[in-house]
């Protein structure tokens, strides 16, 4: 994501400019849509040539099937959801799901962001194989006891009802006009990994989500006259009734159902680029229409290639300081953004968003425990389109936001890889976004811009569909840079030793 403004920087340092369009990242990847044979298990190649790898590998994927009807009288989306547990390396006894619509059913992040109207998920009828499960709710988080364990090699389907109503005014999950944003709306199945489950709560700071590759089959029912924008290959025309749609190798399953946008379509090479604008958007959708083929162009020839065909970038608000937001196949951003010399269109922020498709959306990572590596990561990348597309320099902002993230330090003591909670809203874009892309432009002073583009593109081809860490990043830059950077990182986001001995 991006944010608006933060506080700390505006007071003393700094271009409103570049804090505008720190919002909210989603990234929703697409994968080609393989068709029926995929739905029996027989999986014919996708971009990345997966063929039988993939196949073996998509049993250790969830695989969710979500039936949707929306409802635009009363802002609800009803209907059923079924998710097969991938295999498993342990028995597991329980299971965890994030309800996160349930934030806002009692907002608890102050007046200023709090929706107009309540929004809420609810379940019921959840069954496990076919047998009734208990299940115990707390906020955004709800815990389903297994009726009996599952064996690791046992396969296991969970079916549950759900009905979720739209908040208005809402963070990201967003009733407005008529259109219905569907962010994290259904039960999303929580992350077990080494630490065990993760079932952190909702926080207002960062993007609070956290979610392993999956495989999704959701079919929508809408009124008449509605589009749908989603993580999947959509078609751009109104639905008649009802329409399937299926994507693989995603993290999370994004839509927006819709009467008030029109779509500008282009290519950038291979990859459908749709760009959603309402009336009034005209000027900005061109102009943003241009960025995102080109971003789309620039970070699939620096990082490595874009593995779904489509990309839709959707302009909006998307809540209470958010600039644009980042899902699998899905961005979404405002369509201009204020400067000294006036209001121009929201370019690093679409280029921003863009960019997570490949830190976020491919790369994954845990976004609750170590933010700094999708944010820092994309930050730096918009900032080098921004150089290298639009010739914008940003150097002394950088130098300036690491001179300032250096006193927060250490008045504070937090540093730039802390958990989400750690973070006050004003300070959680300086040491989060900017210090981490201020250290990547130092290091390419220290090693060369080259080997800082091999470094991110040996992580994104090695991490691909997968959750990297921190230490994974450090792992690969060292070897990437053929020495120790250990240091050079210790400094940058750990606040220990002294910059200068880096490298
Ligand atoms: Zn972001």
């Amino acid at each position: 994501m991006r944010k608006w403004v933060d506080r700390r920087m505006r007071r003393g340092i700094v271009e409103l400019r570049f804090w505008v369009s720190l919002g909210l990242c989603l990234s929703l990847a697409l994968i080609a849509l393989v068709g029926e044979l995929d739905r029996r298990g027989m999986r014919t190649q996708t971009r990345f040539s997966m063929g039988q790898a993939a196949a073996e590998q998509s049993a250790f994927r969830p695989v969710y099937r979500i039936d949707a009807n929306y409802d635009e009288k009363s802002d609800t989306v009803t209907g059923r959801m079924e998710v097969t547990l991938p295999k498993r390396s342990e028995e597991w006894k329980e299971v965890y799901f994030h309800l996160y619509p349930n934030a806002f059913r009692r907002w608890q992040w102050g007046e200023h962001s709090k929706p107009k109207e309540a929004g809420y998920l609810d379940v019921s009828a959840v069954k496990v194989n076919g047998q009734k499960a208990q299940t115990h709710i707390d906020g955004t988080v709800m815990k389903l006891q297994l009726p009996e364990p599952l064996a690791p090699d046992q396969s296991a389907r969970i079916e549950m009802n759900y009905q979720l109503k739209l908040p208005k005014g809402g963070s990201r999950l967003n009733a407005f006009g008529r259109t219905a944003f569907l962010a994290q709306w259904y039960p999303m199945l929580a992350v077990k990994d080494q630490d065990g489950w993760h079932t952190e709560p909702y926080t207002s700071v960062g993007d609070p989500f956290y979610t392993r590759i999956s495989d999704f089959e959701v079919t929508f029912r809408v009124p008449e006259g509605y589009r749908l924008i989603t993580s999947a290959d959509d078609r751009s025309e109104p639905v008649k009734g009802e329409v399937t749609l299926r994507q693989e190798n995603i993290r999370d399953f994004a839509a927006v159902i819709t009467k008030d946008y029109e779509v500008i379509k282009g290519k950038a090479d291979d990859v459908e680029v749709n760009l959603w604008y309402q009336k009034g958007m005209e000027r900005e959708a061109k102009a943003l229409h241009r960025a995102a083929i080109s971003a789309m162009r620039f970070f699939g020839s620096q990082f490595g290639p874009y593995p779904y065909r489509e990309v839709d970038v959707v302009l909006g608000e998307t809540g209470y300081g958010i600039a644009g937001m980042e899902y699998p196949g899905l961005v979404t951003s405002i369509p201009k953004y204020p400067t000294r010399e006036g209001e121009r269109p929201a370019v690093n922020v679409v280029a921003h968003e863009l960019a997570h498709q490949w830190w976020y959306g491919v790369v994954g990572n845990n976004q609750v425990k170590e933010p700094w590596l999708d944010e820092g990561l994309t930050t730096f990348s918009e900032l080098l389109y921004m150089h290298d597309q639009v010739g914008e320099d940003q150097r002394e902002f950088l130098v300036r936001a690491a001179k300032v993230s250096d006193e927060i330090h250490e008045k504070e003591g937090v540093t730039s890889v802390e958990p989400l909670y750690k973070y006050s809203d004003s300070i959680y874009g300086l040491m989060v976004y900017t210090r981490p892309a201020a250290m990547l432009w130092e290091l390419m002073d220290e090693i060369g811009k080259e080997k800082v583009l091999e470094i991110l593109r040996t992580y994104y081809d090695r991490y691909k569909f997968q959750v990297a860490t921190t230490e994974d990043f450090i792992r690969v830059a060292n070897e990437v840079a053929g020495k120790d950077l250990t240091p050079f990182f210790n400094r940058w986001l750990f606040f220990k030793g002294d910059i200068r001995k880096a490298g």
